[in-house]
């Protein structure tokens, strides 16, 4: 995206648990950067989408909702659910799967980027070995509904489900990981694959591949393709190889959880689902959901939550804001005082100390 809209329109959607306690940080980081950098960005609150406006209002989201979200260029989103009162198929399929849904989210993109002081759970990687990007396919491919059983209940019974693969629905997700390389130094695809094993749609995500892969613009990306099987392998084994990894549906969601899973604590990973034509608003959210059991406490780490506002600066052009808000996250993390880092780092800090140190590392930055 080359120009971006002024002022950015951001709707602001705590939602949940520590999702009311973290998003506070992930605004006055945004705030922060926005003064260092100079960006006019409008942040308009809802209440609802969370479980706490289900229990009075019976509902997820108002009959409006499209209509006051739509005026958006982005949400940023905390978490939701509150498991013991809101059943997750209610609380989930009610709010981000709409959204995701409704606004043609076809993209989520999850970075995988080990930072400094963050052990990670592969031995011997240090900051900097792992920089990768993961590309999941958001709308069709396995995940569909299409299917059925017949002979229940008899030794007969047979179980299908169908994955749909269109054109359409193949190309912008390889178009975009290939657009996306183009801007990232490393400038290489690897391409998650089965078909070998997978005869008619694996082989079709590849072929579009190819053919995409030969546009002149794309002349100066390197792509490779791996069965997802060894790609797994290879994530644990080498994940320095990797730089954007793309996946259908179901190879990008079990990506998605390996690739972050081997950067560390799940409270410093975000996400964000993307309609990359802007049509419709993007939405920006931590990986991790609203952990019933420390909410309240004070003590969730922010860091999810600031980075997927990271996220949102870089998706709009901010590149500059972007670059300084995480290097401002790894210059915190990089220090490793235990009074700051919450304690799910090993720290003696809260969301607060955690918060406040970044935002004012943005200004050092700037
Ligand atoms: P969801 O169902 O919404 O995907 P979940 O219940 O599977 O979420 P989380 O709510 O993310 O998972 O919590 C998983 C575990 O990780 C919990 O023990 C929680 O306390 C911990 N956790 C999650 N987010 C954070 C955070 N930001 N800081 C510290 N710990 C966290
Ligand atoms: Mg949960």
């Amino acid at each position: 995206m080359t120009n971006p809209p002024t002022p950015l329109k951001i709707a602001v959607i705590p939602g949940d648990g520590i999702g009311t306690e973290v998003m506070p940080h992930g605004l006055h980081c945004l705030r922060a950067a926005a003064s260092a950098y100079n960006l006019s960005l409008q942040f308009t609150h809802y209440a609802f989408a969370s479980c706490a406006y289900y229990l009075t209002h019976g509902t997820m989201l108002p009959a409006d909702w499209k209509a006051l979200l739509s005026t958006h260029d982005a949400i940023y989103f905390g978490a939701v659910g509150m498991p013991n009162q809101v059943p997750d198929h209610i609380s989930a399929w009610g709010s981000l799967l709409r959204f995701r849904r409704e606004y043609d989210q076809y993209v989520n993109l999850r970075p995988c980027r080990l930072m400094p002081g963050v052990p990670s759970p592969l031995s011997g990687k240090r900051a900097g070995d792992i920089d990768f990007v993961v590309v999941r396919e958001n709308t069709e491919g396995e995940y569909s509904s299409i299917g059925g059983r017949i002979f229940a209940g008899t030794e007969r019974e047979t179980v299908v489900q169908e994955t749909v693969m269109t054109r359409v629905g193949v190309d912008r997700i390889l178009r975009y990981a290939l657009e996306l390389a183009k801007r990232r130094p490393r400038k290489h695809v690897t391409s998650a694959t089965k078909s070998n094993g997978i005869s008619i749609t694996m082989p079709y995500w590849d072929e579009r591949m190819d053919v995409l892969r030969a546009e002149p613009e794309f002349e100066d990306v390197r792509v490779d393709k791996f069965h997802i099987d060894i790609l797994t392998a290879w994530m644990v084994l080498r994940p320095e190889q990797f730089d954007v990894v793309v996946g259908s549906n179901l190879f990008g969601d079990i990506l998605s959880d390996l690739g972050p899973a081997c950067t560390g604590t799940i409270g410093i990973a975000p996400s964000a689902n993307i309609n990359p034509e802007g049509r419709f608003p993007s939405l920006f959210e931590p990986v991790h959901g609203s952990a019933p059991d420390i909410a309240g406490k004070g003590i969730a780490n922010p860091v999810g939550m600031i980075w997927a506002g990271q996220m949102l600066l870089e998706h709009f052009g901010f590149g500059e804001a972007a670059k300084g808000v995480l290097t401002a996250i790894e210059n915190v993390l990089g220090r490793g005082e235990v009074g700051v880092l919450t304690p799910d780092m090993k720290g003696e800090g809260t969301t607060d100390t955690l918060g406040r140190a970044i935002e004012r590392e943005i200004f050092e930055v700037a």
